[in-house]
């Protein structure tokens, strides 16, 4: 269960100190690595500039059985066993062999933070001055720790390189949704030219809204007009405003100068499909038990840097794979082809071997007790006894 590093409002001090641990970025990454530190007796600092749970930027569907083996079903608001794809001509249903959930972003993150032990409060972190015990400069003040964690997202605040990501030109997509109040029975996608190109456009429900947007591959094209034109051809409207933000659809180094980078920081966020919830708990809690074992004194900082760093480059072939099928996809969208790559790619067994491989790039049984780097169980569907028998 967090505490407050510093009173609120009037009586709010300076924050600086010194730690064992200073996790910067409070959602899905930073809120992973700080519960696997949980009860190693680490002094444990996590910063964000906004309280937790506070700053929804992302549509929040992620494969149900991560949700429940992480114990964050409480926050689930809809299941789907079904995807429903629109082309401009024909409307496929795929039926996976496993289930995505939207749930609720605040409650996620206070569920995630309540299995942590840690000390947080809200800060703007501004960069880091290296060493064997590294500063993190903020808005509030230095903070003292020989393991930094960057959970800040995209822009990779504590990397010396930044600069060299910004947007447009940065290998990174973006996205655009809005949050109506309406209901919905699918979890629906648009690979459709009207609205995007080289890109695809969802409806996501999530009990009594459904979380309507546009990503774009092409960081240069803007998304909120075909937002607008898909939420109207819905009939469900704008009413609550927009959120959005870029995603890195590129791997970057998970370490670099002592500090782990953890999800998009790390770009974590798997191409095509800009699923990076899944990811970023997955390689948080691998961070998070590297560290550990740092903490307990079991290995070094630079042997935990060069097992994490090895564990996430380990996983580089399935992003470049999905990172060309999403380059492939955008050449195609507005062509025949797209409707030929989909008639061959919709039978349930070609859905199934998609979808179980797809899933097996970060398992949900990494999510349970004990599971460290390269021991983890592949996922296979109820009842059968190999992946490879299905
Ligand atoms: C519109 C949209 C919809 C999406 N929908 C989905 C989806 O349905 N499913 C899915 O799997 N993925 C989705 N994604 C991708 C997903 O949101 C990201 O991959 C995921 O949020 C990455 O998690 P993270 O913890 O690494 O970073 P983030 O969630 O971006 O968290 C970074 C944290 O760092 C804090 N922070 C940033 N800079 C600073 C600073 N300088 N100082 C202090 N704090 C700072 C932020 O406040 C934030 O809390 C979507 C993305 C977008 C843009």
């Amino acid at each position: 269960m967090p505490v407050r590093a510093t009173k609120r409002g009037a009586e709010r001090t300076p924050l600086a100190g010194d730690y064992d641990v200073v996790i910067c970025g409070a959602s899905f990454a930073g809120l992973a690595v700080a519960r696997e530190l949980a009860g190693s007796g680490a002094s444990v600092l996590v910063v964000d500039r906004y309280e937790i749970g506070e700053r929804q930027t992302s549509a929040c569907a992620a494969p149900t059985e991560w949700l429940d083996n992480l114990g964050l079903g409480a926050s689930i608001r809809q299941t789907f066993r079904d995807l429903v794809i629109h082309r401009p001509a024909k409307t496929y249903r795929w039926t996976l062999p496993w289930t995505f959930s939207t749930f609720d972003y605040r409650q996620l993150c206070e569920l995630l933070a309540a299995q942590g032990d840690f000390t947080f409060d809200t800060a703007k972190v501004d960069g880091i001055t290296r060493g064997t015990v590294h500063t993190v400069h903020t808005d509030r003040g230095d903070l003292r720790a020989p393991l930094v964690v960057d959970a800040l997202g995209w822009r990779r605040v504590l990397s010396e390189k930044s600069n060299a990501i910004q947007p447009p030109d940065a290998r990174l997509s973006r996205g655009l949704e809005v949050h109506p109040p309406a209901t919905g029975d699918d979890l629906e996608l648009w690979l459709d030219p009207k609205y995007i190109v080289p890109g695809y456009s969802w409806a996501f429900p999530a009990g009594d809204e459904v979380r309507t947007g546009v990503g774009s591959f092409d960081p240069h094209i803007k998304v909120k007009d075909p937002t607008v034109r898909l939420a109207d051809d819905l009939g469900i409207g704008t009413e609550g405003g927009y959120q959005g933000n870029w995603i890195p659809h590129r791997l970057r180094p998970a370490t670099g100068d002592g500090v782990f980078f953890v999800g998009d920081s790390a770009g974590h966020c798997l191409p095509t499909t800009a699923e990076g919830i899944r990811t970023a708990l997955y390689f948080g809690l691998a961070a998070g038990r590297e560290l550990r074992t740092v903490v307990e004194g079991r290995q070094t900082r630079e042997q935990a840097l060069s097992r994490y760093a090895s564990f996430s480059a380990d996983h580089k072939w399935a992003f470049d794979w999905l990172w060309r099928v999403q380059t492939v996809f955008s050449g195609m969208n507005k062509y025949p082809a797209m409707d030929t790559a989909l008639e061959l790619t919709s039978g349930p067994r070609a859905v199934k071997w998609m979808f179980r491989h797809y899933l097996n790039i970060a398992p949900p049984s990494f999510a349970l007790a004990g599971a460290r780097p390269w021991q983890v169980e592949p996922w296979r569907e109820p009842g059968t006894a190999l992946p490879e028998a299905a």
